[in-house]
């Protein structure tokens, strides 16, 4: 069991690191982080990792799998309230073949909104996709650092579409 850092995680070298826009993490619990994805598919894709460097969902402990579920779970409402988005996508990529990229267990959250079926319409230059890193990861941090920004939060949505 190597609860040790490889050189070569991205996300054990960035969680080595102080919180900050530059390493992109939001909030670190004991067991758990939040970060922001890089290379977001839409404003507002994180990661929820577990703070050890493990690999599989199997691999984690009991504690480590309730931290990250209940992290999964408050990120998800935070997108819902705070990025108000009108839903998200919560996956997991285990192994090359299924797309997983960096070998570091990892829950991406995706926020959607009705139209964005794309996936990439947000992405469009670097640097805008710099400037909007920063912008989230600001909003991100104001709604952690508040607690509960729960409030009323609008969740309910009543499905303006329809759907
Ligand atoms: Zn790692």
């Amino acid at each position: 069991m190597s609860g040790d850092r490889p050189d070569d995680c991205a996300f054990c070298a960035a969680l080595a690191k102080d919180d900050g826009p530059e390493n992109l993490i939001v909030h670190r619990e004991e067991h758990a982080a939040l970060l922001l994805n890089k290379f977001p598919y839409n404003n507002g894709h994180c990661l929820v990792v577990p703070r050890r460097h493990l690999v599989e969902p199997s691999e984690m402990t009991g504690e480590e799998s309730a931290a990250v579920w209940a992290l999964v779970a408050r990120t998800a409402d935070l997108l819902r309230g705070e990025l108000r988005g009108q839903g998200v996508n919560v996956g997991l990529n285990l192994g090359s073949a299924a797309g997983g990229s960096i070998r570091h267990l990892h829950v991406h959250l995706v926020p959607r909104w009705s139209g964005d079926t794309n996936f990439m319409p947000v992405i469009g230059e670097t640097k805008v996709l710099v400037e909007l890193l920063h912008d989230t990861y600001a909003r991100f941090a104001a709604a952690l650092a508040g607690g509960s920004t729960e409030s009323d939060a609008t969740s309910s949505c009543d499905g303006g579409d329809g759907a």
